[in-house]
């Protein structure tokens, strides 16, 4: 199997802004925020689907997710933390994270009417030197 893009950045062969790392996990910010704050959460073993993780590396997952969740919420103090889950972009499993000032369908009106998805260097090494933990 040749190694995903989350597996490079594993390896420390893709840079990434880091915000929070374990033996089996890491966390870190997504190139496209859906919002400012957004954070994608991987097991280091490279698996495409979260359900077919085993139940204990799926419970460390979750684990690293809600530590992201409860750090986000308290740096930034959004009314809502959301999570997501789809897979079509990368095939390595990578939970959605991310802080919510409206509904979703709102938000994804938002994201789609933006002209440049893509975060700058700066921006997002500022916003994981605030998350990390
Ligand atoms: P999916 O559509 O698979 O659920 O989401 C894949 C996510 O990975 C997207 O939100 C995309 O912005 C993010 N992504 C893709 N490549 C990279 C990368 O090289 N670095 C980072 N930090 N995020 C990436």
């Amino acid at each position: 199997m040749a190694d995903s893009i989350f597996t490079k950045i594993i390896k420390g062969e893709v840079p990434a802004h880091k915000i929070y790392e374990d033996e089996d996990t890491l966390a870190f910010m997504d190139i496209e925020p859906l919002t400012d704050g957004h954070v994608l959460v991987i097991p280091k073993k490279q698996v495409e689907e979260l359900w077919d993780l085993d139940k204990e590396l799926y419970a460390k997952v979750m684990d690293t997710t809600q530590k992201v969740a409860l750090r986000i919420r308290q740096v930034l103090k959004p009314p809502k933390v959301g999570m997501n889950l789809e897979g079509f972009g990368v095939a390595h499993v990578h939970v959605h994270v991310f802080p919510l000032y409206k509904g979703m369908e709102a938000t994804m009106e938002d994201y789609s009417a933006k002209t440049e998805r893509q975060a700058d260097d700066k921006s997002l090494t500022e916003m994981a030197k605030k998350l990390a933990f």
